[in-house]
């Protein structure tokens, strides 16, 4: 194992250290103790780096080389540093660890960048605390506004703006990034999927990311005693949600092309066991990678909310999430696969099934991505695991592409 692989496992095991939940994978949700525990950690490693470490009003973190050309656009270089709860510790840290070494490496052999180098580890990608997920892309890019920030609340009702403001952050600053100063965005994630291990190909280049969007359901009906009220009389909100969801699949699979539909989230009220449930809040996740699909699973979910909206029931959609699927910058896909050639590092194009930064950056700046192996195709649980040469070798591709992109010499 060479230094760099070293290094690369010793920030993976520190960083996956900085849990809610020890022994049951990485939890770890924005503007918790562990998000301040991790944030000091990449702090830390950026100024040992010999990077100007800022965080911006959201409590995404920069670390920036300079470059030799006056107020010049950044090339950016991360991840996310949040998980889902009970999550494994290469999803989101991956990256973020690759943009460290590519500073690194950076320094190390003394390559002075024309365009600023920056790297960037950002909050909430997840959604797992404060929903709708990619909050910090969306809030530096400005599709997240400043007011819908600061409304988000958790589920024990603490706003976004006390739980930066308990761990020590400033709500205050700005949170919106002048597209003028970005040059470009690279990140590095885990698959999360079976392929590239299948194909034991050890790069995958991103071609396009799929759109996705969600929402969230409320059914509402009439609570009534599970006893006393005969089965003719009831508006019974979990019968009505059990039966639409029910239809899902068959609806993603009768749209075809890859599209998926998931509800992974659903709260009953008032949740007795001898209880008629009055309301029911469940989520629905549509993905595709053609924009026409998402649309019709759209019309299609509509026409069932309106079908079912009778005989004492209500039913009513929010849209939290709307994303389109995103193509990576052409010249930068280019780029990265002739450095894997010249590196003797095997790649393959790849399309990515989940929401990632880049997909939202990609509006503001010229992105591209590249994936490692997942052992076998697990993430967003414990067990998630990729080998740190194989986050090497990205580390290897995202250098010598992040010196052509900032002019080094
Ligand atoms: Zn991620």
């Amino acid at each position: 194992m060479n230094d760099l692989q070293t290094r690369i496992e010793g920030h993976i095991n520190k960083l996956s250290k900085f849990t809610a939940t020890p022994g049951k994978g990485t939890t770890r949700l924005t503007y918790s103790q562990e998000d301040q525990q991790a944030r000091e950690y990449i702090k830390e490693k950026m100024k040992e780096y010999g990077l100007q470490v800022r965080e911006d009003g959201l409590g995404n973190i920069f670390g920036k080389m300079e470059g030799t050309i006056q107020d010049a656009p950044s090339v950016l270089i991360g991840s996310h540093f949040d998980s889902v709860p009970n999550g494994g510790s290469y999803d989101g840290p991956a990256g973020v660890v690759a943009g460290l070494e590519v500073a690194a490496l950076f320094a190390q052999n003394k390559i002075k960048p024309k365009y600023p180098l920056e790297v960037i580890a950002l909050i909430e990608e997840e959604g797992a605390r404060f929903g709708g997920g990619l909050m910090g892309s969306r809030g530096m890019t400005g599709l997240l506004s400043e007011e819908d920030f600061k409304n988000l609340k958790d589920n024990d009702g603490i706003s976004t703006v006390e739980a930066m403001t308990k761990i020590g952050l400033d709500p205050a600053l700005p949170k919106k990034r002048d597209p003028k100063t970005l040059k470009a965005f690279l990140e590095l994630h885990i698959e999360q999927g079976p392929i590239l291990e299948e194909k034991n190909i050890p790069i995958g280049v991103v071609e396009t990311i799929v759109g996705l969007t969600q929402y969230e359901i409320t059914v509402e009906g009439q609570a009534g005693h599970a006893g006393t009220t005969p089965m003719d009389r009831r508006a019974d909100a979990l019968v009505t949600a059990a039966q639409m969801i029910a239809q899902f699949p068959t609806l993603a699979i009768e749209e075809g092309e890859g599209t998926v539909m998931t509800t992974g989230k659903l709260n009953v009220f008032p949740n007795g066991a001898n209880v008629i449930p009055k309301k029911v809040v469940f989520t629905v996740d549509i993905r595709s990678g053609k924009e026409e699909h998402i649309q019709n699973v759209i019309g299609k979910l509509n026409e069932l909310i309106d079908s079912y909206t009778q005989n004492g029931i209500q039913v009513t959609a929010v849209q939290q999430l709307y994303m389109q699927p995103k193509a990576m910058n052409p010249e930068i896909v280019a780029l990265l696969k002739q450095t894997s050639n010249a590196l003797t590092i095997p790649y393959s194009s790849i399309n990515s099934g989940a929401g990632h930064d880049a997909m939202v950056l990609s509006d503001v700046t010229e992105v591209g991505m590249v994936f490692i192996p997942s052992k076998d195709g697990l993430s967003h649980c414990p067990e998630e695991w990729s080998d740190s040469l194989h986050i090497a070798n990205a580390v290897e591709i995202l250098y010598e592409t992040a010196k052509k992109l900032t002019e080094a010499e």
